[in-house]
């Protein structure tokens, strides 16, 4: 069933389950209640009023992020690299595609007839070696400060992780968006997934861990975690 709060549609499955959970759903933000099978309209109404605001924020927030992700690579469109807002042009050429980064724009050489998602791919591979420099030389720093090795180690496209670590085969999946972040965000993501090379579990241990190497990550996973990202639901 559905009921309405003001201008919210709110989708209402009741069930066998011990507790009330709401979730909003991208891309189009819409609401989702699920309640045990013995709570009230009224408290199962009261509870969602009480999320009003919650639920108004990340309506927001997944709007937005929909925005970022559609991007169509033409002149003035606003990109991102190393935590910065860069100005996208265009430059019309027959030869091979290239990406120039200037002081406050990304240069991008490509052919006039080119797809978005041609200029997407091309964007990437550049995001890709860039970010590729960056995590060769802050891991190397890292594994000697920590004390661990990481056998490998991959650049991806991932939806829902910023990283990832392989604890058994010692390697580490680091997420292609985070060429888009401030270098103290990666860093941060790199001291993380070694750190689960001593500690697999997100347990005291693994918190005291990164307390000690990287006092300030607290603030990093949240600027990570803040506007503008380009997928929805971001864990790690
Ligand atoms: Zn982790």
């Amino acid at each position: 069933m559905t009921f309405t709060l003001g201008d919210i549609d709110i989708e209402l499955t009741q069930k066998e389950i011990k507790n009330i959970h709401l979730s909003v759903m991208p891309p189009d933000g819409h609401v989702r209640i699920a309640a045990p099978l013995n709570l009230s309209a009224e408290t199962i109404r009261l509870y969602a009023i009480s999320k009003l605001s919650w639920i108004k924020k990340q309506q927001k927030k997944i709007r937005s992020q929909q925005r970022e992700s559609n991007r169509l690579f033409i002149n003035k469109e606003t990109h991102y690299y190393q935590g910065r807002k860069y100005m996208l042009k265009i430059v019309p050429t027959t030869g091979v595609p290239k990406i120039i980064l200037n002081k406050s724009t990304i240069v991008m050489h490509i052919s006039e007839n080119s797809t978005p998602e041609k200029r997407q791919e091309v964007m990437n591979e550049w995001y890709r070696a860039q970010l590729k420099n960056i995590v060769e030389k802050m891991i190397s720093v890292w594994e000697s400060k920590i004390g661990v090795t990481a056998i490998a180690w991959r650049i991806r496209s991932m939806k829902t992780k910023w990283g990832s670590c392989n604890t058994d085969h010692k390697s580490i999946l680091l997420n292609l968006e985070l060429a888009k972040k401030p270098l103290h965000c990666i860093e941060y993501i790199i001291v993380h997934e070694l750190i689960h090379l001593i500690e697999r579990r997100h347990n005291d241990r693994f918190i005291s861990l990164l307390d000690h190497y990287l006092p300030n990550w607290r603030h990093y996973k949240e600027e990570l975690n803040k506007l503008p990202v380009s997928h929805p639901g971001w864990e790690y």
